[in-house]
């Protein structure tokens, strides 16, 4: 592109800062919704480690339960057998009785000692569930003091951007229309940046803040130019020197 003059550069400048603080805004606001859903997912994930420890909660008392019956019912078994006894005439029946009463009672102990070990279990987990019940409490209030700040944040943001909107709106008014179209044209070509100030290197060699592609003899002597607008050969966004702008206009 061909040098242009403008005495506008300072106020391209001052456009392009404001630009990039609209779209910082707007990135930041519309993280936010994301935000919110990040801890609503690690809430729920924390609520199901919290309901598969109730579950196992639940299945060691219910198998708890099903052996304190069994026992009930070698019991009910020993009884039965014990008033058989007492009415059978027979000696091998009688002796197989005593090994039945005696087999009720070996299933007996057994099954007492793996209630043993169920109660201990079941304490366990208790002990999990309750910790895991207070974990979610906990972090259920601090989602939700979180979410609540999220989302004043985001309201103070969406009424920031608005203003720095109508401001920019203001700022743009006063450009003239042919220099605004072009720095919006490289803007949405460039990813948000049309306006970019050039680096110089210590030997005055000078390349572009926004590609790092070095400058011609030609732009070199350009970009030194008062009120001359630049235009990178390479990205085409327009390209200042700090010291030229600084100097050239008041
Ligand atoms: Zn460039």
């Amino acid at each position: 592109m061909n040098l242009m003059h403008t005495t506008e550069i300072k106020s391209l400048i001052d456009l392009q800062v404001r630009d990039k603080a609209i779209d910082d805004l707007a990135r930041k606001i519309s993280s936010v919704p994301l935000e919110i859903q990040a801890l609503n997912d690690a809430f729920e994930e924390k609520k199901g480690t919290m309901q598969t420890a109730k579950d196992t909660l639940v299945k060691l008392q219910v198998e708890k339960k099903s052996k304190e019956l069994l026992i009930a019912e070698k019991e009910e078994e020993i009884r039965k057998h014990q008033r058989d006894l007492n009415m059978v005439k027979d000696n091998n029946a009688f002796k197989a009785l005593l090994i039945e009463i005696e087999r009720a009672k070996r299933d007996q102990d057994d099954t007492e000692t793996a209630i043993l070990g169920l109660m201990e279990s079941v304490d366990k987990a208790a002990a999990e569930d309750r910790r895991l019940q207070q974990e979610v409490k906990k972090l259920e209030e601090e989602k939700n003091l979180r979410t609540k700040d999220l989302s004043a944040n985001k309201e103070n943001m969406e009424a920031a951007l608005e203003a720095a909107k109508a401001a920019r709106a203001d700022a743009a008014g006063k450009i003239s229309a042919e220099i605004i179209e072009k720095y919006e044209f490289i803007r949405a070509q460039r990813k948000g940046l049309a306006i970019v100030h050039v680096k110089e290197d210590k030997t005055g060699h000078i390349s572009c803040g926004g590609c790092n592609m070095g400058l011609t003899a030609q732009k070199t002597v350009d970009i030194k130019t008062p009120d001359a607008l630049v235009f990178c050969d390479n990205c085409q966004r327009m390209i200042y020197l700090d010291k030229t702008v600084n100097g050239a206009v008041v």
